[in-house]
């Protein structure tokens, strides 16, 4: 088979997801045969680094002898199993694990199979504790602005990423969206700490307000990723968690992209030193291998479900390939990993090299500001410095970059005018010294008139 064959079958049949297919008329597509490492490859033998771990799944590398090894030997034992009445070794052992490494506090593990499925879940359960408490009028959700949680309706109703929301808002409840603590709105002189607990007056108030009608806050932990890579200081998390328990609302932490390493600790939540009521995971929960996700929560909302069943007070949600077993082995394997190697000691080197690796970077004129969270670093593309002008959506520069990066063999997917990387932490130093030799050149091309 050629790259030719392979797009020509594709666009005859398939639809892809987050695209506009008739760019595919100029813009080609990617067929990829293999993976190993970082690299990714095409049928004709052309190599690409994926900067962008597949979507943010991708911890320890494609094709990683360990997580293989894993899957092979589960795929021989039993490949899936209904998990309502039944259950399995690897679901077990994966909610044991989960459990232990969460913040202290969190000892219910609930499945579900991608990262919009556990938000939802966490939603649901959320409202149905305090209706089961006899509270059902605690029923919205308050989120932040520029905020993403995914793409089911309830998940998208709680985000706040306009190209994704604008146009099915008609379908969606409606929430309570306060301003981001996000520090790239900072003035100039105002720190990450300053900025981020001053906007906390924005959700005391609502919260203040709200209340009795609340059920939850849902956020993502430090970094507002889908949202353009926009990062807030933990102080924010703590006040946060400190006002939730005031108000009697649930904190969701939706830590689908953070979770695991990304920030430089396991979990994001660590950094402020807070347990949420719903932990979200997915995504690098698997290594990137398979869709799986989990939502932890505690006793105290286990409890709350737990009752005879002509109480009707039982969570009746389900997906029909919750726990699968194939994707609790690389889940495993994947903490097995975490567990013998020093990983988040490494991550702090690779983290430390992809600032380097743009440094040249921060007098750019058309470089707002280069921000970092342990493994994501992101550079804001504007027009003008001055007063963070940003550039048209309209024209597309992020594309330009991804398009620069493709030739040269990097897989680079700007959000918008946001270039960023978040790599496999199986990469090197002269892979990350690459990634920044290619996003300047991208960048210098794509901010030409
Ligand atoms: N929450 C966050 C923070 C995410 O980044 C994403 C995916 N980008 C999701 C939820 C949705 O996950 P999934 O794509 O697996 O539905």
């Amino acid at each position: 088979m050629r790259n030719t064959d392979l797009i020509r079958r594709d666009l005859g049949v398939l639809w892809h997801p987050c695209t506009q297919m008739k760019d595919h008329e100029w813009l080609p597509l990617v067929p990829i045969r293999r993976g190993k490492g970082v690299w990714l490859e095409d049928f004709e033998g052309r190599r690409y680094l994926d900067a962008v771990s597949s979507w943010w799944v991708n911890l320890f590398g494609h094709a990683n002898p360990r997580i293989n090894a894993a899957v092979r030997e589960q795929l021989d034992e039993l490949e899936h199993v209904i998990l309502a009445g039944f259950s399995h070794a690897p679901a077990v052992e994966l909610a044991e694990r989960l459990v232990e490494a969460a913040p202290a506090g969190l000892s219910r593990c609930f499945y579900a199979d991608n990262g919009s499925s556990a938000v939802e879940v966490a939603l649901k359960m959320s409202y149905h504790y305090w209706r089961n408490l006899g509270r059902g009028g605690k029923r919205k959700f308050v989120t932040l602005s520029n905020s993403y949680h995914g793409e089911t309706l309830g998940a998208l109703a709680v985000g706040d990423v306009a190209l994704y929301k604008e146009t099915y808002k008609p379908l969606l409840m409606e929430a309570i969206t306060v301003p981001s603590p996000d520090c790239w709105q900072r003035e100039p002189g105002v720190d990450w700490e300053a900025h981020s607990r001053a906007m906390f007056a924005h959700m005391e108030a609502t919260l203040a307000e709200h209340a009795d009608e609340v059920a939850a806050v849902i956020v993502e932990p430090l970094v507002q990723c889908a949202g353009g890579m926009r990062m807030y200081h933990p102080v924010y998390l703590s006040l946060l968690r400190e006002a939730c328990d005031r108000h009697d609302v649930h904190l969701i932490a939706d830590e689908i992209a953070v979770g695991f390493g990304r920030t430089g600790t396991l979990f994001a939540c660590e950094q402020a030193g807070v347990t949420p009521d719903f932990l979200c995971l997915s995504k690098g929960l698997t290594g990137g291998y398979l869709p799986l996700a989990a939502v932890l929560t505690t006793d105290a909302v286990y409890q709350a479900f737990y009752d005879d069943y002509q109480r009707l007070t039982a969570f009746l949600h389900s997906h029909s390939y919750t726990g699968n077993p194939l994707a609790c082995r690389a889940a495993l394997a994947t903490l097995d990993i975490f567990r013998d190697e020093p990983v988040l000691a490494r991550n702090r080197e690779l983290a430390a090299a992809m600032y380097d690796a743009v440094r040249p970077l921060e007098d750019h004129p058309n470089v707002g500001e280069i921000r970092q969270t342990g493994m994501i670093l992101a550079i804001e593309l504007v027009r003008e410095r001055a007063g963070k002008v940003p550039f048209d959506w309209r024209e597309r520069r992020g594309l330009k970059v991804y398009q620069h990066a493709l030739s040269r063999g990097v897989l680079l997917r700007p959000l918008g005018n946001v270039v960023y990387f978040m790599p496999p932490y199986v990469i090197s130093e002269p892979e990350i010294a690459l990634l920044g030799e290619v996003a300047r050149e991208g960048i210098a091309l794509a901010v030409r008139d």
